[in-house]
This record gives structure tokens, C-alpha cells and sequence, in this order.
């Protein structure tokens, strides 16, 4: 499979060079020359494994650039947790991400990510450095993903004093080859530093940097393998109503191109919280960019998602073709909690805010349509326990992994949130 750039369609690279390039040059997105067909793949599910229906859904998008044992191998790495499928209502269910190593949908994308890169670097004698600003969530998952990977060396911003303590040590206790840099200011400045750090000449010269973001299509792609692992265990005549929790929209657009290829869906709903530009981009055909705005999903707080673009050259641009398939939602803070409470009464089972704002979305999409659905759950509610107490007023056990985390102790370098800082340190820092 070939992939080319969606602002150039004369820019085109196999599946290997557009992971390690992870964006086009001059911006925009890789997307696949084809989609494949798994109408085979859907006769033939309910008598496989995980594994085998993995492999069939991303061999044809990796093609030649993995031999077929080692991606076995990056497969069976990348699923090696439970991907149930839970009944909450009468006609909804969640599919539960969570139960990775960061308890978040995340893991998936940066299992994969960590373990092509391992490949493609078998042969080289310089290491790749990965750099990642994070907020929180998200460098857990690539700091889990990517310690102790061989050839790659992760290199990891978070503001300081800005993380909770569970996410402070998610990103302080990685292996060897994971730098946590403690920065004293805010995420933006993070983030400054590391858009700086890829223009800068100097740092290209000594190092492969990489980002580990879910721009990449080694990250995006992996994530339709959960759908396929939800319709194996889907059990009603029709087909779900499926429902995504959306903030840079990567992991509905992995949903929609798993629809493309054949994987059966009544509908999808893109769910979203105060940050509303697609929900008013499908009724009025306008994309109109606001600024971000802080809700309860902060996962979910984006105001220009990076991934849309690729819905949209899913169906050729075409909007009232993409309105038949899709409905997107924004929910309120207020909406967020009240479902916490409503599904903890009713139904005994506890939603994190982000699985919560897309609760309320399908209910709000059932009350005028006929149909089962489910939820996809992409964080543990454990991860948001400020908000747990104010819901539903009781504690829930902490999970293994993070009771294990818990008596760990973190490591990190701190720095002032100046590039200079930045630059001294990782030149004099052992990354090869
Ligand atoms: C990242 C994230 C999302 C949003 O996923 P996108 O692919 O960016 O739309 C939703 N929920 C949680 C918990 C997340 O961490």
C-alpha cells in the first residue's frame, strides 16, 4: 500500500517512510492509495482470533514494508489486553479501551507506533528520538508504549506541577530509553519547544526526530482493529449504532475507514463536548475554528482536529454523503455529569467523563431512532477521580497497574520552558 499526501496527490510513500516521516513535507495528512475489502473477513470472523482478524485488517495496509512474521509478532504486542464488549442499557453497550497499561484507548496506537519504528530502525546505527509535549494523557501512552524499544529514545514534556500524581508517574517511570523533562511553565510552552525543536537545523543534524503523534499513520491505523473485535462480539440482528468520544477525530476516522472497507455499522456518532466545530460543521457546511475550551473530556478539548480532513477525503468531500453515515453531538459539562449519575443509578456502571459525553450523544441519537449501539470507553474512570467524588460519591478501586505504580519512584530533569535549556540539555544528553 501506497500512501499520498492529501494536499498532494504526486507525494506519494510506502507505509514505511510515511511512519517515520509522520507528516508530509510543507503539513497535511498521508492517507492509503486504496481501501481494502474485508467482506471475506466478516464471513469468516466469529471462528477467528483477535490476532488473525488483526492481521488481515492491517497486512494490506502495511504491505511489503513488514515482513509477514515480524508483524505477527508488532500484532500480537499491540492486543495483548481484553477489548470487551459490555452490555450498560437494554441497547447500549461500551466497548471498553481502558484496560491497557495507561488505562487509556491510546495504548493501541502507540503499542503499534513503537514496535514498526523498532523495525524499520533494526539497521541503523542512530537511535530515533521521539518527542512528545503532553498535557497528561497522551505521554503516558507513548512513554508506556514506547520503554524499552529498542533504537528509539523518548524524550517526554510535561508542564510541571500540571499533571496529576498517577500521570506523573506514568510519564516518570518509563525504561532506559524514556527522558521525563519537567518543564517549569504550561503545556503550550511544551508544545513551543517541541514545534521548535523539529524546525530546528541543528537538532535534525544529530538526531531522527520523531513525533509520536496521532497524526502518523502508524498510530491512526490500528485503531480500526477494535471495531472489527467489537462486531465479533455484537450480538444483535442489526448492526451498531457506533459512537466515538472525538477530539482530534483520529479514532472515528479509524472507525469509518474500517465502515469503507466493509466492517457492517447502522450509523456512527461523533461526540463531542463544548468544542463544538464539527457538530456545526455537518449541519451547516461551514468549518468555522473557535478558541479551545477547558470541559471535564479534556482529553476531548480541541478546537481544529487534525484528523477531520481525512473523514472528509473519505467521502471525497462530499458532505451530504458523509451526513448519511455520520451525526455529530456536543455535549455540555452539565450533560457530562448528569449521565455519570444517571447510568451509575441505573445501570450500576461508572463512565469517565470522555465514554459519558458520548453516552449522552447516542441517547440523545436513540430517542429518534430504532437500533442498539455501544459506546466506545476510551478512558478508565479511575484516571478522573475529582470528578468521580463529585458524581457518584464513592471511591473505586485502583486497578493493578496503577496500584503497582503507586510504590514506584519517578525520575525527570527539570527545566526552565526556555528552547535554549531545551537544546543544552538534549545535546549533552545520551541519546545514541
Ligand atoms: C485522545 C482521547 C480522546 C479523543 O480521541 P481522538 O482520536 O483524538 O478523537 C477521547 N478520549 C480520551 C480518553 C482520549 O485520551
Amino acid at each position: 500500500m501506497n500512501y499520498y499526501s492529501i494536499n498532494n496527490r504526486n507525494h506519494i510513500v510506502d507505509f514505511a517512510e510515511a511512519t517515520l516521516r509522520g507528516q508530509p513535507p510543507g503539513g497535511s495528512l498521508y492517507f492509503p492509495e486504496n481501501i481494502p475489502d474485508v467482506s471475506k473477513l466478516i464471513d469468516e470472523m466469529s471462528s477467528l482470533s483477535r490476532e488473525e482478524i488483526a492481521m488481515q485488517v492491517i497486512q494490506p495496509f502495511v504491505g511489503n514494508s513488514i515482513p509477514q512474521a515480524d508483524l505477527e509478532r508488532i500484532i500480537s504486542d499491540t492486543v495483548n489486553f481484553e477489548i470487551p464488549l459490555i452490555q450498560i442499557s437494554p441497547d447500549i453497550s461500551a466497548l471498553e479501551l481502558f484496560h491497557g497499561p495507561t488505562l487509556a484507548f491510546k495504548d493501541v496506537g502507540a503499542r503499534f507506533m513503537s514496535r514498526c519504528l523498532r523495525y524499520f530502525n533494526r539497521n541503523s546505527t542512530r537511535n530515533t528520538v521521539v518527542l512528545v509535549a503532553t498535557s497528561g494523557d497522551t505521554g503516558g501512552a507513548v512513554v508506556s508504549g514506547f520503554s524499552e524499544i529498542e533504537g528509539v529514545k523518548v524524550v517526554v514534556l510535561y508542564p510541571s506541577k500540571k499533571v496529576s500524581k498517577i500521570q506523573e508517574l506514568q510519564l516518570t517511570t518509563g525504561g532506559k530509553n524514556v527522558f521525563a523533562l519537567e518543564i517549569r511553565g504550561t503545556f503550550d510552552d511544551c508544545q513551543a519547544i517541541v514545534k521548535k525543536a523539529f524546525n530546528d537545523p541543528q537538532l535534525a543534524k544529530a538526531f531522527n526526530l520523531t513525533s509520536a503523534n496521532s497524526i502518523n499513520i502508524a498510530r491512526w491505523l490500528p485503531q480500526q482493529l477494535y471495531y472489527f473485535f467489537a462486531f465479533q462480539q455484537w450480538t444483535y440482528e442489526q448492526p451498531p449504532i457506533i459512537c466515538v468520544p472525538s477530539g482530534n477525530f483520529g479514532n472515528l476516522c479509524a472507525g469509518l475507514l474500517a465502515y469503507k472497507s466493509g466492517l457492517p455499522a447502522e450509523h456512527f456518532i461523533a461526540a463531542c463536548n463544548a468544542n463544538d466545530v464539527i457538530p456545526r460543521f455537518m449541519v451547516y457546511g461551514k468549518y468555522t475554528s473557535r478558541n479551545t475550551i477547558s470541559t471535564l473530556s479534556n482529553a476531548m478539548d480541541v478546537a481544529d482536529p487534525s484528523n477531520f480532513i481525512r473523514i472528509l477525503e473519505l467521502f471525497q468531500n462530499d458532505l451530504v454523503q458523509l451526513q448519511e453515515v455520520l451525526t455529530a453531538v456536543s455535549i455540555s459539562d452539565y450533560q457530562t455529569v448528569e449521565t455519570i449519575k444517571q447510568v451509575h443509578k441505573s445501570f450500576n456502571y461508572v463512565l469517565d467523563p470522555h465514554s459519558a459525553v458520548a453516552f449522552s450523544a447516542l441517547q440523545q441519537f436513540m430517542q429518534s431512532s430504532y437500533g442498539q449501539g455501544y459506546i466506545v470507553a476510551t478512558a478508565h474512570p479511575i484516571k478522573f477521580p475529582d470528578v468521580l467524588e463529585q458524581t457518584i460519591g464513592e471511591e473505586i478501586p485502583y486497578p493493578d497497574s496503577i496500584t503497582s505504580l503507586l510504590n514506584k519512584e519517578g525520575k525527570s530533569v527539570k527545566l526552565p520552558a526556555k528552547y535554549e535549556a531545551f537544546v543544552d540539555w538534549i545535546l549533552s544528553a545520551d541519546m545514541n
